[in-house]
C-alpha cells in the first residue's frame, strides 16, 4: 500500500490548479462592446463596424493571441501592460468604456461577468500590494 499511496501523492502534487482559459470569452466580450460602441457612435448596424472600429478590433485581436500573460491574462482595458501601441490602448479604452451602457442593456450577462472579473482583479492586486 505504501508504495501505492506515494505514488498517487505525487500524481496528486503534480496536478497543477485548474487554469481557464479567458481568452475565448474576452474575445467575444471586446467584439460585442465594438458593435455596441460602433453603432451607437458611428452609425453602422448589424455585424458590420466602421473601417477604423475594424481595423482596432482587428489589431485587439491578434494582439490578445500573443498576450504575455498567456491564458490567464486580465481584462485588456485595465491591463497595466497594454500591448496595443499607446494611441491604440487609449482608443481601445475608449471604446470599452463607451460600451459600457449598450452593453447593460443589451448583454446584461455578459456586462455583470465583465464586472465581476474587474473587481476579481481590482481584490487580487489589493492583495498583492498588501503582502510587500
Ligand atoms: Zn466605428
Amino acid at each position: 500500500m505504501g508504495i501505492f499511496s506515494r505514488f498517487f501523492n505525487k500524481r496528486a502534487a503534480k496536478q497543477p490548479a485548474p487554469i481557464k482559459n479567458t481568452v475565448p470569452e474576452e474575445k467575444k466580450t471586446i467584439r460585442k462592446a465594438f458593435g455596441v460602441y460602433c453603432h451607437g457612435h458611428h452609425s453602422t448596424s448589424g455585424k458590420a463596424l466602421c473601417p477604423k472600429c475594424n481595423a482596432l478590433l482587428m489589431t485587439a485581436m491578434t494582439k490578445i493571441q500573443r498576450c504575455p500573460y498567456g491564458i490567464t491574462k486580465p481584462l485588456c482595458h485595465i491591463c497595466e501592460t497594454p500591448c496595443f501601441g499607446q494611441k491604440q490602448t487609449v482608443e481601445f479604452r475608449k471604446i470599452m468604456k463607451g460600451s459600457r451602457k449598450g452593453m447593460f442593456f443589451r448583454h446584461p450577462m455578459m456586462f455583470i461577468k465583465q464586472k465581476l472579473k474587474e473587481w476579481g482583479f481590482a481584490y487580487m492586486k489589493q492583495k498583492q500590494g498588501q503582502k510587500k
